[in-house]
C-alpha cells in the first residue's frame, strides 16, 4: 500500500481569485513555496495526487485540451523543481448537475482508489476550504486546511511531522 498526499490545486498550489477562472496558463500563479513543499513530499516518499474541481469547463470557459495544456505547465515546473506528482484528476462539472465527483463528493478520491493501493489512514488531504475537511473525514484521510504564500509549505511540515 502507499501512502499519499492530495492536494487541492486553486488556492493550496496556485493563487485563488475568487469570481474567475483559470482558463489559461498566464493565469496560473504558484504560491510562494508550493512547488518546493511538493518536492519534500515527494521526497519523503509519498505519491502526490491534485484533486480539482473546474467547472470552468462545463460552463463552457474551457476545454478539456486547454485544462491539459495548464496542467501539462504546472507539471513541468513542478518536476523542474524536483517534484513527483503522480496524477490529476479533476471533475467538469457545474454544481447544478449533481455528479459524484465534485468535492465534496468522493468521486474522485475513489478514481485514484482504483489505479492505486492507498492506505488511507496515513494519506492526507490538504485543501484551501472547510468542505474540503468534509471529503477527508469521509475517505479517512488525515486533512489540513491551508491556503496563501507558504501555506502548502506549513502543511508540508506538519505531514512530515517537524
Ligand atoms: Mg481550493
Ligand atoms: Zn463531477
Amino acid at each position: 500500500m502507499d501512502k499519499a498526499v492530495f492536494l487541492d490545486r486553486d488556492g493550496v498550489i496556485n493563487r485563488l481569485n475568487r469570481g474567475s477562472y483559470v482558463t489559461s496558463w498566464s493565469m496560473f500563479e504558484f504560491l510562494r513555496g508550493a512547488k518546493e513543499a511538493i518536492a519534500r513530499l515527494s521526497d519523503s516518499g509519498f505519491l502526490i495526487f491534485i484533486i480539482t474541481n473546474q467547472s470552468a469547463i462545463n460552463r463552457g470557459l474551457l476545454t478539456e485540451a486547454g485544462l491539459e495544456v495548464i496542467h501539462n505547465n504546472m507539471l513541468f515546473e513542478i518536476e523542474e523543481a524536483g517534484g513527483a506528482v503522480e496524477g490529476v484528476y479533476h471533475c467538469p462539472h457545474r454544481p447544478d448537475e449533481g455528479c459524484k465527483c465534485r468535492k465534496p463528493e468522493t468521486g474522485l478520491f475513489n478514481q485514484v482508489g482504483e489505479d492505486y493501493d492507498i492506505d488511507y489512514p496515513n494519506s492526507w488531504f490538504v485543501g484551501d476550504f472547510e468542505s474540503d475537511r468534509e471529503v477527508a473525514d469521509r475517505m479517512g484521510l488525515k486533512f489540513i486546511l491551508a491556503s496563501g504564500g507558504g501555506g502548502l509549505e506549513k502543511a508540508v511540515k506538519e505531514i512530515l511531522n517537524e
